[in-house]
């Protein structure tokens, strides 16, 4: 049993309707109610329209829901972004910065990301900050340097964050949406590294900030991948669009 609670966040990506949704939210309230998974922190995060549907839903749960991004500042001329002030009146408990789909196509830098989740630190919402490298990375033998690039650049606001509150998701970009999985040793060493560098750069709570990881997990590869010491859980991209595998796959963090 690890000291850390696992944590399971779903990232539904830019897809669902209003009616698709409903579907979704009540196979999984009731199929989370039955299985009574406490031990599981589980987290939810439809695109942004649909944050108020997801607390319509999900409020009367132990189920939270956050976003998948959030705006880089307090507030102020910037058409179209969200702030982490209006993600707390909505109910958020959490919001994903980095991922690597935002860092790849839409340019976002490590620094950006970093000020991202200091905002959300000091705030109090959640942060689940995303690192991961490319293959190209990992073959020319890069992963720990990159991983310690993108690290660093959240060392302030993993300082600054209750640690409960505070998650790096190890998503290697191979792995995301390909059906390509780090095996469990893969994982567990670039987990280590993240622990070890972030204790490394003086974030007093290293030990206790949960360590996800995502890239194609599923149902079959989750209870693996969960029993490595440093993975505490998982970030779901495809298979938490499905109320049963993302069920199983928080049965298998339990
Ligand atoms: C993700 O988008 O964060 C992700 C891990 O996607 P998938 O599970 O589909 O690989």
């Amino acid at each position: 049993m690890k000291s850390r609670k696992p944590l399971v966040a779903g990232n539904w990506k830019m897809n669902g309707d209003i009616v698709t949704n409903e579907h979704l939210f009540t196979a999984l309230r009731s199929a989370l109610e039955r299985a009574s998974i406490s031990q599981v922190e589980v987290v939810i995060c439809p695109p942004f329209p649909y944050l108020g549907q997801a607390g319509a839903w999900l409020g009367d749960t132990g189920i939270a829901w956050g976003a998948q991004n959030v705006a880089a500042a307090p507030n102020g001329a910037l058409t179209g972004e969200v702030s982490v002030s209006m993600l707390l009146d909505l109910g958020c408990k959490w919001a994903i910065v980095g991922h690597s789909e935002r860092r790849t196509l839409l340019g976002e830098s490590s620094e950006l990301i970093g000020r991202k989740a200091e905002l959300c630190a000091a705030a109090g919402l959640g942060v689940i900050a995303c690192v991961g490298e490319t293959l190209a990375e990992r073959e020319a033998s890069h992963t720990d340097a990159v991983l310690a690039r993108q690290v660093d650049a959240l060392v302030p606001a993993l300082r600054a964050a209750d640690p409960a509150r505070a998650v790096v998701a190890y998503e290697p970009v191979w792995a995301i949406g390909t059906g390509r999985t780090a095996s469990p040793e893969m994982a567990q060493e670039a987990h280590a590294f993240i622990r070890a560098r972030m204790a490394d750069g003086g974030v007093a709570g290293a030990d206790a900030i949960r360590i996800v990881y995502g890239g194609s997990v599923k149902p079959a590869n989750a209870v693996t991948l969960f029993s490595m010491p440093d993975v505490d859980g998982g970030l779901i991209g495809g298979a938490s669009l499905v109320a049963d595998e993302f069920l199983n796959i928080c049965r298998a963090a339990a």
